[in-house]
C-alpha cells in the first residue's frame, strides 16, 4: 500500500510517500513560499531535485507533488491512481475528534469548528486535504489529528481552575499536542518492553518539547494545553508561565495581548534565557562549554523543568515502568538525558553513560538494576499517519 502523507502549514507542505507496513519511504520532501512564488524540493533516497514552481496557492504545490512523484525521471510511481489513500496532519481536534477519521463533509465542517482553537494550523491544514480532493478526488483521505491521543485524559487533568463556562461555552481546557509522536512512542515502547499494561512517561523534547503521562497506551496528561505554548521552557516558547506575568508586561509596555503571546512564543524559551544567543540545543552546549553563563542557566533551567514533570506524573500515575526521550534534543541529546536522569535518581533511575553514547537510535539507556527502564526512541510521526490511514482505509473496503 503507498500512503501519501501530507503535513501543510500556511506557506509550506511538507510531503512523504510511504508504505505504512515496512516503514519504507519511496520519496518526499517539502513545497515552500506557496503563495509568494513556490519552490519545489524533492528526495528519492539521496538523490534531490529542487525546482521553481508556481504555487499561488495549495492547489498547485499539491498538483507539483503529484506530478514530480509520477515523473519519469524523478518520480517512483507510474501513475497518481498508485497513490491508495492520503492521510493529512491537522493540528487541532478540540472536543470533536479523539480518533483519525476518514474524511468527509461532516468532518472538515468539524476541522473548520476547531479553527478559533488552531487559527494558524487549522486553515492551512484544511487547504491541503481541500487541495488533495480536488486533484485526486477518488482517493481516500484520512485526518490525523495532534490532539486526538490526549482525549484520554481525566477531567483533572485536562480542566482549568476556572469557571466552568469558560469550559462548557468555550470549550477552554488542556488539549496537548504532538500526540501523533507520543501515540507512536507508546506504541514502539510497549513492542520493545515486550508488554502493553504499563505506566510511562515520554519525553517529546525537541524545538518545541512535550511530555505526557501514559498508563497502558493512553494518555492520562500531558504538559501542553489549549495551546502548545504551556508545560516546560522549549526552544523559544516559555511554556507554563503565570498569567499576571502578560499584565504586567503589557500594562508595562503598552504592549498588546497578542504582541506579548508572540513574545512568549517566539523570543522566550531557551532562546530568551540564553539572551538570543540560540534556540538550538547544539549551540548552548557550545556557548555553555565556553563558559557563557546565559547559556549555562538556559540549559539547567530545560534538565530542571522536564525532571520535575517526569515527577509530577510520576506521582499522578502512582509510579512509572517506563522512561522514554525522542525528538531532536531527546534523541540526541546526551548531556541532556544525562542531566535529566541526574535528577531522578530518588525513584530508582539509573541510566548506563556508555549506553547512553547513542544519537537517533532505539536504545535502552538504563542499567539492568535501574527501577525504571529508560529508553531512547527515534519518533516517526509521518509513519504514524500512514498506519492510522491505512487502519481506516483498510477497514472501510
Ligand atoms: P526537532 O524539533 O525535534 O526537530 O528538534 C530540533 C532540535 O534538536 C534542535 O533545535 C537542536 O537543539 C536539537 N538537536 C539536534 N541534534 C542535536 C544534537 N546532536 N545534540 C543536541 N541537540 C540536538
Amino acid at each position: 500500500m503507498n500512503v501519501l502523507v501530507i503535513n501543510a502549514g500556511s506557506s509550506s507542505l511538507k510531503y512523504q510517500l510511504m508504505n505504512p507496513e515496512t516503514g519504507d519511504v519511496a520519496a518526499k520532501g517539502l513545497c515552500e513560499r506557496i503563495y509568494i512564488d513556490g519552490r519545489l524540493t524533492h528526495k528519492v533516497g539521496d538523490n534531490k531535485v529542487e525546482k521553481d514552481i508556481p504555487m499561488p496557492t495549495h492547489s498547485e504545490a499539491i498538483q507539483a507533488v503529484l506530478e514530480i512523484l509520477v515523473d519519469p525521471v524523478d518520480g517512483v510511481i507510474k501513475s497518481v491512481d498508485e497513490i491508495d489513500a492520503v492521510g493529512h496532519r491537522v493540528l487541532h481536534g478540540g472536543m470533536e475528534f479523539s480518533d483519525s477519521c476518514i474524511v468527509n463533509d461532516d468532518v472538515i465542517k468539524a476541522i473548520k469548528k476547531c479553527i478559533p482553537l488552531g487559527p494558524l494550523h487549522n486553515p492551512a491544514n484544511l487547504m491541503g486535504i481541500e487541495a488533495c480532493q480536488a486533484v485526486m478526488p477518488k482517493t481516500p483521505q484520512v485526518a490525523v489529528f495532534d490532539t486526538a491521543f490526549h482525549m484520554t485524559m481525566p477531567p483533572k487533568a485536562y480542566r482549568y481552575a476556572i469557571p466552568t463556562e469558560y469550559y462548557e461555552n468555550d470549550d477552554i481546557r488542556r488539549y496537548g499536542f504532538h500526540g501523533t509522536s507520543h501515540k507512536y512512542i507508546a506504541r514502539r515502547a510497549a513492542a520493545l518492553v515486550g508488554k502493553t499494561e504499563f505506566k510511562m512517561v515520554n519525553c517529546h523534547l525537541g524545538n518545541g518539547s512535550s511530555m505526557s503521562a501514559i498508563k497502558d497506551g493512553k494518555c492520562m496528561d500531558t504538559t501542553m494545553g489549549l495551546s502548545p505554548l504551556a508545560g516546560v521552557p522549549m526552544g523559544t516558547r516559555s511554556g507554563d508561565i503565570d498569567a499576571c506575568v502578560v499584565q504586567f508586561i503589557c500594562n508595562k509596555y503598552g504592549m498588546s495581548v497578542d504582541d506579548c503571546l508572540t513574545m512568549l512564543n517566539k523570543k522566550s524559551g531557551v532562546l530568551g534565557l540564553s539572551d538570543g544567543l540560540s534556540s538550538d540545543f547544539r549551540d548552548l552546549e557550545a556557548a555553555a562549554g565556553e563558559g557563557n553563563e546565559a547559556c549555562k542557566l538556559a540549559l539547567q533551567k530545560f534538565y530542571y523543568e522536564v525532571a520535575k514533570y517526569v515527577g509530577a506524573y510520576a506521582a499522578a500515575l502512582n509510579g512509572i515502568d517506563v522512561l522514554t526521550f525522542t525528538a531532536g534534543v531527546g534523541e540526541n541529546g546526551i548531556t541532556t538525558r544525562q542531566a535529566i536522569c541526574d535528577y531522578l535518581g530518588f525513584m530508582g533511575v539509573k541510566i548506563d553513560p556508555e549506553k547512553n553514547n547513542v544519537r537517533g537510535k532505539e536504545t535502552l539507556i538504563s542499567t539492568p538494576d535501574s527501577k525504571v527502564q529508560v529508553w531512547v526512541i527515534p519518533t516517526n510521526e509521518e509513519l504514524m499517519i500512514a498506519q492510522d490511514t491505512a487502519e481506516l482505509v483498510n477497514a472501510a473496503k
